[in-house]
């Protein structure tokens, strides 16, 4: 879909475009970003603001708290943001959103970018996310004030995962949820540190007796602290057509 050297890239509606790229502009992210190995734009809803105070949003039909983003306002940024021949997939931030995975998350740094738009206050009128086909992520069972920090979280967990951004490809492919299990624990010097030593096969020489040691912890850390993760792979292999790429 993409051409062979078009980097891939993150358009952000958003009414606050100055926390970007905030911490994507630093470290591996960062760096990548300054050398053009993927490209970020934050575009300001407001410069579609209605009338002269360039208004964005208005008080809920139906009566209640807060203020609501219109859908007017927000088509308008997205159709000058994105055409429609725009191959992204269009993503709205929102805690009702399905939760972001490691898969999903996969998948989105395979492809062209992405064009997220970032909700504020009370939320977004109903009526531009099927009327602009906005899919709803979310980022965790909490509510943030905006969409703001989901959009760069979603965004650093793409850009990590894009050729040449990380330093040893490996860690991007051992770590947790690859697969379906937690990392094993790290540790570097000291040897001993406040009495307590390194484990002796991390320093043993012995590469198959760490490849195992790892293994095993990786396992029992995930059966301790996320079964829920073992129980999902195993629903995954069982055959219901795929696993959570295919399954969106
Ligand atoms: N009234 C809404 C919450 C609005 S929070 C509700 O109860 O569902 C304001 C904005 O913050 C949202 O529009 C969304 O863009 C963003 N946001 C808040 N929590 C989020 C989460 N867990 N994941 C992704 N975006 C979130």
């Amino acid at each position: 879909m993409t051409a062979p050297f078009a980097p891939w890239r993150a358009t952000i509606l958003t009414l606050y475009p100055e926390m970007f790229p905030g911490p994507l502009g630093l470290s591996l992210a960062g760096t990548a970003l300054a050398r053009g190995a993927w490209g970020l734009e934050a575009r300001d809803i407001r410069e579609h603001g209605i009338g002269r105070h360039r208004s964005v949003d208005d008080t809920p039909a139906g009566g209640g708290a807060g203020m609501v983003l219109r859908c007017d306002v927000l088509a308008a940024a997205i159709d000058a943001a994105a055409p429609v021949n725009d191959p992204r997939p269009r993503l709205l931030m929102s805690p009702r959103g399905k939760p972001l995975t490691q898969a999903r998350v996969r998948s989105l740094s395979a492809g062209p970018g992405v064009m997220i738009v970032c909700g504020r206050f009370e939320g977004v009128d109903e009526r531009v996310i099927a009327g602009r086909t906005l899919e709803e992520v979310s980022i965790g069972d909490y509510v943030l004030s905006g969409g703001e920090i989901a959009a760069i979280t979603l965004v650093d967990a793409c850009v990590r995962l894009l050729p040449g951004v990380m330093g040893h490809a490996a860690s991007g492919t051992e770590e947790s949820f690859e697969g379906a299990s937690l990392e094993y624990p790290h540790y570097t010097r000291p040897r001993d540190w406040e009495g307590r030593a390194i484990p002796a096969v991390l320093t043993g020489g012995d590469h198959g007796a760490v490849a195992r040691w790892r293994r095993a912890e990786s396992e029992r850390i995930t059966l301790e602290r996320r079964p829920d993760l073992i129980a999902r792979a195993a629903r995954d292999e069982d055959g219901d057509g795929g696993g959570e790429e295919t399954r969106r």
